[in-house]
């Protein structure tokens, strides 16, 4: 997830139930809409692709030494460094916090002091799940796109849910097949459901999460066809990313989408943005899986169709693409 500015209503005054009520909300607002104190103690810096990251510790780890945990945050940060062709801020700051239940969990990223992420994973977890977790790569994609407001959360939480899996197929993290084993049974809990009233109005889980994912990937099939498969919303995110709209950046989600388009040579994102923020425009994944040559067997294995109308988009969305190789048009 990713820290939102949370503004009080103060309208609540005018009776003592309210006014208890509106300081126990009061709390809660201040205890989510602020960074929970720095972790103390020494930094281990990890320099990756020409910026660093400082991690500090609280706690200790029973199954996996700091040796793990240090590759665990060079794993992640690669990943975003493959899809981005550079890390999104040069400088992040990084807290791991040792608490609950085995597994990564409860990663939150913030703009402030230029980047800072703060994440949580239990005594006994594992190397396993350290080799398998998404959520930190989750976070530091977070830090590659500007801070819009809080109606279009969606875009922000998308863009991490869509990048996350393929920055690791790319990074050879994850298989092709597993990723979109994932993705086709995960992604229909972005469809609209009966009282959606588009992206910018209907800020529930799926929709925020999902819908915005699915924003992401019809966006980069259609760049693809409009492009010849040049372009993709890689280039467009990298493109944002070269214009300077990293988390640290406040913009209006139009000027974001339209540095995106200029990188593609399209107005894709532009297009696809008038057509989600305000209805529920739901997609036909079915229809779009079978042309981009996904196939679901019937024990839920993934199956390539080569042949498929979009299977070399489908290809394309998954190739490693060079470091500076990005905007072409
Ligand atoms: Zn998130």
């Amino acid at each position: 997830m990713r820290f939102r500015n949370a503004r009080s209503n103060s309208r609540l005054r005018h009776r003592l139930l309210l006014v208890v009520l509106a300081v126990a909300a009061f709390v809660v607002i201040a205890w989510v809409a602020y960074p929970p104190g720095y972790a103390a103690g020494p930094a281990t810096t990890v320099n990756i692709c020409g910026s660093s990251i400082d991690v500090r510790f609280e706690g200790e780890t029973n199954g996996v030494s700091r040796a793990d945990l240090l590759e665990w945050v060079h794993r992640a940060a690669d990943a975003v460094c493959t899809y981005y062709g550079k890390f999104p801020v040069p400088h992040l700051r990084l807290d791991v916090r040792v608490r609950g239940g085995a597994g990564v969990h409860g990663g939150v990223t913030y703009p402030e002091g230029g980047g800072y992420i703060n994440i949580s994973l239990g005594a006994d977890t594992t190397v396993a799940q350290l080799n398998d977790d998404w959520m930190l790569t989750h976070e530091m994609i977070h830090l590659a796109f500007p801070s819009v407001a809080r109606k279009h959360h969606w875009i922000e939480e998308g863009i991490s849910v869509y990048v996350e899996p393929i920055a690791r197929v790319q990074a050879g993290q994850l298989s092709p097949e597993r990723m979109w084993h994932d993705v086709v049974r995960d992604m229909p809990q972005g469809e609209p459901e009966g009282d959606d009233k588009g992206l910018d109005h209907t800020p529930t889980w799926g929709r925020t999460y999902w819908g915005g994912a699915m924003f992401c990937l019809v966006a980069d099939v259609r760049i693809r066809q409009q492009t010849h498969n040049q372009e993709g919303l890689q280039d467009a995110l990298r493109g944002i990313l070269a214009a300077g709209g990293n988390i640290t950046q406040d913009w209006d989600i139009e000027r974001a989408l339209a540095v995106g388009d200029k990188a593609t040579g399209t107005t894709v994102l532009a297009d696809l943005y008038h057509e989600m923020r305000d209805q529920p425009d739901p997609v036909d994944l079915a229809a779009l899986w079978k042309q981009l040559g996904i196939e679901r067997a019937a024990n839920g294995s993934i199956q390539f169709d080569s042949s498929a109308p979009l299977a070399d988009v489908r290809a394309a969305i998954t190739r490693r693409e060079a470091a500076g190789q990005s905007g072409q048009h």
